[in-house]
């Protein structure tokens, strides 16, 4: 029986050119693939058309497939001995419970490999035009987590994250934006922070909203910003509008 594996792949943000070369190699050669609501579903039509596909999304709220069940068929397709292709979107460590599924396979005794994708955040402030660090603007970024913000038990200390960090860039974040907000502010983070939300960043749906840290979860709402998006807060922000307007300017001579 031919030896089985697992390959734990980030299909990258969301604009599906956007996947590693290594990445799709794995796809094109899959026998089962196990992918998630984030996404692209046309890097699926890369696998063979004999390929299993399986759909394992979890929508805000509504789990689909509970992670354990994931990774049990993970587990069950590769010791059958299929090439099993766990695709995630953005990077499989990034908030994407890699870690677990590497753990499970390699408790499981499977070969396995975790092939890395373009993290949401790098790829949505490119599209977006914000670099992440800026010569002279911001020497340092984080990412964290906007998810359980207020929780007794918040995995996030934005306590030190208001002072010590240039640029931050929250993942799942626009429903706590208010929550968010009251917490930095309170921490004594300036209200006049720039901040930008990207919504299904680097796709062909993608909208880019800015403000401040004072207004922005009015403008979200304003402006209807739901999921998928990430929050990016710091001076870098002004580099889009900075980038927009040479852009203008640009064209306005050549028109
Ligand atoms: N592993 C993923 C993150 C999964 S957590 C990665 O590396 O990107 C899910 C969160 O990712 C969403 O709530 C959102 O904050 C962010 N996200 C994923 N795709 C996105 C996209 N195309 N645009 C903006 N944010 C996105």
């Amino acid at each position: 029986m031919k030896r089985g594996s697992i390959s734990i792949v980030g299909a990258g943000p969301g604009d599906p050119e956007l996947i590693t070369l290594k990445a799709l190699r794995r796809i094109q050669n899959a026998d089962v693939i196990l992918y998630d609501r984030l996404v692209n579903e046309e890097l699926l039509n890369y696998a063979p058309s004999e390929a299993v596909r399986i759909y394992c999304g979890k929508a805000p709220g509504l789990h689909s497939m509970p992670q354990e069940a994931t990774e049990r068929l993970m587990i069950r397709h590769a010791a059958a001995g299929s090439h099993v292709v766990r695709l995630k979107g953005g990077d499989p460590f990034v908030f994407g419970r890699g870690g677990e599924e590497a753990l499970s396979a390699a408790a499981a005794g499977i070969p396995y490999e975790v092939i890395p994708g373009i993290t949401s955040a790098v790829g949505a402030a490119a599209s977006a035009g914000i670099p992440l660090t800026h010569r002279g603007v911001a020497a340092s970024f984080a990412i964290v987590t906007g998810s359980r913000c207020q929780a007794e038990d918040s995995p996030v200390r934005w306590e030190a994250l208001a002072h010590s960090v240039d640029t931050l860039v929250i993942y799942m974040g626009v429903s706590k934006l208010g929550d968010i907000r009251k917490e930095l502010l309170g921490h004594g983070k300036d209200p006049q922070t720039p901040v930008a939300l990207i919504e299904n960043g680097t796709t062909v749906r993608e909208r880019t909203v800015t403000g401040t840290l004072g207004n922005i979860d009015k403008v979200a709402a304003a402006m209807k910003i739901s999921n998928p998006a990430i929050i990016i807060m710091g001076e870098v922000v002004k580099v889009r509008a900075e980038l927009l307007s040479l852009e203008e300017a640009v064209r306005s001579q050549i028109g």
